[in-house]
């Protein structure tokens, strides 16, 4: 992971945001080639969730609404997560992140162990055990050490959990639930009349915005509303990167059913359809799984909800989720807002307020699972090379153009003339410094899937050679045929 973030950094993907000032926790800001990569998700979602398909279509609402939308989703009272705090560190956990072992030689306790929640933490917990064995000078065979949640803690249990700052028992506060949701005020009083949240999901500007939707358009059941935006979480403890922070964005779908409607199948079919799309950026499919949740952690008026998962170099972890969802949010807003938001379905002659499954997924984690699918090293003519195996929809740099020597002016000119040519339909970059071998390793190490290299053959006959990033295969093409085949690489 460490290597990930070093590229990302070092290329201009993702910076630290306020890094001059020393950062802030939680907020990451995206380089030039980040922002391009970051387009080009949402522009595939867009594409393909939105542009190429008949029964979806989009909206932008804003970020602030009104507070009673977060009132009547039940954001206000119930979005939450359980916080514990350090009172000799100030550190804070979450408490569902917190873990500890009770650490015993042949049922005999010799004290309890701490840890954050990770892939590795039962073979941290063993150390630490082992550690704390040597340190008290005992003899003998560890039991079998087994972790258990914080939030799982027994309360005689819990007074011995050690602080995982301090390494000391007794100075965490019990778990306090904490709502993530940022106020600010609207308006020059600032009182509790004037407060406002940014929004957490982009979800509640679809439901708000339903009446509005189906009354200016001429959609049937099933439908989708769909909407990519930011949303902010005040998240107790952000970490892995750009996986979990406090601010970022999503691309969600409300699709709207009839509520007799077989939903088990098309809840099957929207997670194949995004698994599906998943691949189709390049996401290896190994990388892929599915998560369902258990009835019982659903919320009250949840149908089944799946994650679909990605395996993070720290652990494999939810990507997107796929929530049926009854008709909750609709009902929620028709009764607190007193507006009818029924429609008339045509199929059933009946006015309806329908259900719906959702699909939620970030930009930001799938900007990650695309660098940590398409990261690679390999060797080439006995030279080590890190490579990003980036589909060409998504690569942020498509195509580079090499003038072979910098003091022929003919070369330049072909060179600079594709250059333009190319510019004004994709985004790609021209390169005259060092060999060409260091060119090439410069735009491996970014993505770009092809290098094109003007040379002295393409004086006598308008060929270049086109280089495939991955297999480093060359061929020779006419020059009027790079636009075409760079598009349907990139296209398909
Ligand atoms: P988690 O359990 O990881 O906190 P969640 O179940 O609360 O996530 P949802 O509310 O279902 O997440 O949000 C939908 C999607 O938004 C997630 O699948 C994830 O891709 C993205 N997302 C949620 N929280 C964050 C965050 N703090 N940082 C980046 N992306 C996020």
């Amino acid at each position: 992971m460490d290597e990930i973030v070093g590229l990302c950094k070092r290329k201009g993907f993702v910076f630290q945001s306020s890094e001059i000032y020393g950062g802030y926790n939680g907020f990451f800001d995206y380089g030039p080639l980040g922002a391009e990569l970051k387009k080009n998700i949402k522009d595939a979602w867009w594409q393909d969730m939105v542009q190429r398909r008949d029964d979806v279509v989009g909206i932008d609402s804003s970020i602030i609404m009104n507070p009673s939308i977060w009132k009547a989703s039940g954001h206000v009272d119930g979005f939450t997560d359980p916080m514990i705090d350090c009172k000799e560190s100030k550190m804070r956990y979450r408490a569902d992140h917190l873990f500890f072992a009770e650490v015993r030689i042949a049922g005999e306790m010799l004290g309890v162990v701490s840890l954050i929640e990770s892939p590795e933490m039962l073979d941290e917990a063993k150390k630490k055990a082992e550690k704390l064995k040597r340190k008290l000078a005992i003899k003998g065979d560890l039991d079998e050490i087994v972790l258990i949640c914080a939030v799982d803690a027994t309360p005689e249990q819990y007074e011995q959990i050690p602080s995982p700052a301090t390494g000391k028992a007794g100075t965490l506060t019990p778990p306090r639930e904490f709502n993530m949701m940022f106020d600010t005020h609207v308006g020059a009083v600032r009182n509790d009349a004037s407060k406002a949240y940014l929004r957490p999901e982009t979800a509640q500007g679809i439901f708000a915005n339903f009446k509005n939707v189906t009354d200016t358009s001429r959609l049937k059941l099933p439908f989708g509303i769909a909407q990519i935006g930011k949303a902010f979480r005040n998240e107790i403890t952000p970490r892995n990167f750009i996986f979990r922070s406090r601010e970022f964005e999503q691309m969600e779908i409300e699709y709207f059913i009839h509520e007799d409607s077989d939903w088990k199948t098309i809840h099957a079919d929207w997670i194949k359809t995004r698994r599906e799309w998943f691949t189709s950026i390049g996401l290896t499919s190994e990388f892929l799984g599915e998560e369902v949740h258990p009835s019982e952690s659903l919320a009250h008026y949840a149908r089944a909800c799946t994650d679909i998962t990605f395996k993070f170099p720290f652990g494999e972890q939810e990507l997107e989720g796929i929530a049926a969802r009854g008709n909750f949010d609709l009902t929620q807003h028709q009764e607190k807002s007193g507006k009818g938001l029924e429609i008339f379905d045509e199929a059933s002659k009946s006015k309806l307020l329908p259900h719906v499954i959702e699909p939620s997924l970030g930009v930001d984690r799938t900007f990650l699972a695309l660098i940590c699918s398409a990261y690679t090293k390999d060797e080439i003519d006995g030279e080590l090379r890190t490579l990003l195996k980036l589909h060409p929809r998504i690569a942020p740099v498509k195509a580079a153009i090499f003038p072979l020597v910098k003091k022929n002016e003919n070369i330049l000119q072909i060179s600079n003339d594709l250059y333009k040519k190319l510019q004004r339909h994709l985004n790609v970059v021209t390169d005259l410094s060092g060999a060409i071998g260091r060119r090439y390793r410069r735009m491996d190490e970014i993505g770009t899937p092809f290098c094109i290299t003007v040379d002295f053959e393409s004086l006598e006959d308008n060929t270049v050679t086109i280089r495939d990033r991955d297999t480093t295969d060359q061929k020779r093409i006419n020059l009027e045929e790079v636009l075409p085949f760079l598009l349907e690489k990139i296209n398909g």
